[in-house]
Formats: C-alpha cells, structure tokens, sequence
C-alpha cells in the first residue's frame, strides 16, 4: 500500500526519504536541555557554600550548559538523583544511610555521571569502603601545605582536557591521590607535582563499568575555584560524564 503510494507520487516518495535522512541526524536526547546536575556539599575544612554552592554552580550554569542543584543534607540525594544526569560530590561530611550509598551505586550503575571533586577524593569513610574502592578506585590520606605547585596535563586529546593550558600553576592542596590496585583503575588526565613530594593524579577518569566518572584533586578555595584552567575542566568533565557532544 505505501509503496503503491510512493510509485504513484514521487513528491511523497522524496518527501519521505528527507524526513527519514532529518530523523538519522537528529541529536541524541541526551543532547537536549541543560545538564541536569546534583551538587553535595559539607563537611569540615572548606568554604563549601562559596565554592561548589556559589562558584562552580556559576561556572556551570553559564550558557545555559547546566541545571544545578545544591545540597549540603545527606538525607536528599536519594529524592534529587532521580531526574539528574551527573552528581558531584564535593563532601566531606558522611553519607551513612545505607539506602543512600546504594542509590548512589545504582546511579552509576545505571550509566549516569560522576565528578568527584577534592575533599571527595579523600578516604573521608572508614565504614564505607566501596566508595573509595569502586568509585574512586583509590584516594588520599594526605597532602602538601597549601601552597603553589605545578599541573601538567598529560592526556591533551581527551574531551576533558580540551582547551587546558598544557603547563599551569596554582596555588592548592597537592593531593597525595594513591590507585587501589582493587579497584577498576584510573587513567591520568593531569598530574600535579612538586619537588619535595612528587607526582600525583590530579585529573583522571575512573574506568568504572557503566559509569563516567571524573576526579578532580583541585578545589580547595578561591585559587582554584576561579581559575580558567579549572573552569575548563570542569565544564568539559560535566560534558564528558553526561555523554554530551563537545563543540
Ligand atoms: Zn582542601
């Protein structure tokens, strides 16, 4: 029937083959609309509210790129996670409902984004484990005074680096991030070093199963928060983690 309809009317015939080649090169939906973005925050030791509530909320929010939300209560993120593309934890504060960490799993599992930014990087929970160890695929117990060190990046084809200065410094805490040999693994982004510590990841992907995941060891203050280079990474690292096309 439909193809006695196209012999009949090539008009119909043409039509239909340039609405089938429109439909082939429309974007994903995961293309469409603002980045929805779960930010958590708290703890000890930080200016959160400044930073990821006030600082990085702007940084992403520019262009319209993303729709964030800010929590510092713990008992939320079950509620949040479920209309949002990425979450980035940023906390120090403890997760302890076990409901929660299982959502959090389940939202990686699922595909969905995480950043893990600074003082999330750290083995904040020692009743949590699997965070560090499938998440993070490693962690800090340590780092330099704060004070200005070296960051190189040492992937420049990765989305993430895409537009970073190759040499920069600033002024931060030197993470001392080390890989658990048990987790999934880590690939360097960008390393930052100093003479009297050495080297250490301080960009890098997870290489999670189903999830992208970013960590980012920058973040302790102004320094980094307002920082071109940060902000770059930042921006791309949303766009890389929630699959969105890079321009
Ligand atoms: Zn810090």
């Amino acid at each position: 029937m439909l193809s006695n309809l196209f012999k009949s009317s090539p008009v119909i015939y043409i039509m239909g083959l340039l609405i089938f080649s429109v439909c082939s090169f429309m974007p994903k939906t995961d293309n469409v609309g603002p980045i929805k973005i779960l930010i958590v925050g708290g703890g000890s030791s930080h200016d959160f509210e400044k930073w990821y509530k006030e600082a990085d909320k702007n940084t992403l929010s520019k262009d319209g790129l993303a729709d964030v939300i800010y929590t510092e209560n713990v008992d939320s993120i079950s509620y949040y996670l479920r209309d949002r593309d990425v979450l980035y934890l940023t906390n120090n504060q403890p997760i302890d409902d076990d409901r929660t960490r299982r959502d959090i799993m389940a939202f990686a599992n699922k595909g969905k984004g995480l950043i893990l930014g600074h003082a999330a990087l750290w083995y904040n929970w020692k009743d949590w484990p699997e965070y560090n160890q499938i998440l993070v695929s490693g962690g800090s117990r340590g780092h330099d005074r704060y004070g200005e060190f070296k960051v190189e990046v040492v992937n420049e084809k990765h989305p993430v680096t895409r537009g970073v200065p190759k040499n920069f410094s600033l002024k931060d805490e030197l993470y001392y991030f080390n890989v658990d040999p048990i987790g999934p693994g880590i690939e360097v982004l960008a390393a930052a070093s100093s003479e009297s510590s050495g080297t250490f990841p301080s960009v890098f992907i997870v290489k999670h199963a189903s999830s992208r995941i970013v960590g980012i060891a920058l973040g302790h203050d102004e320094a980094s928060h307002e920082l071109e280079a940060y902000q770059t990474i930042l921006t791309n690292a949303f766009m890389w983690a929630a699959k969105r096309e890079m321009p």
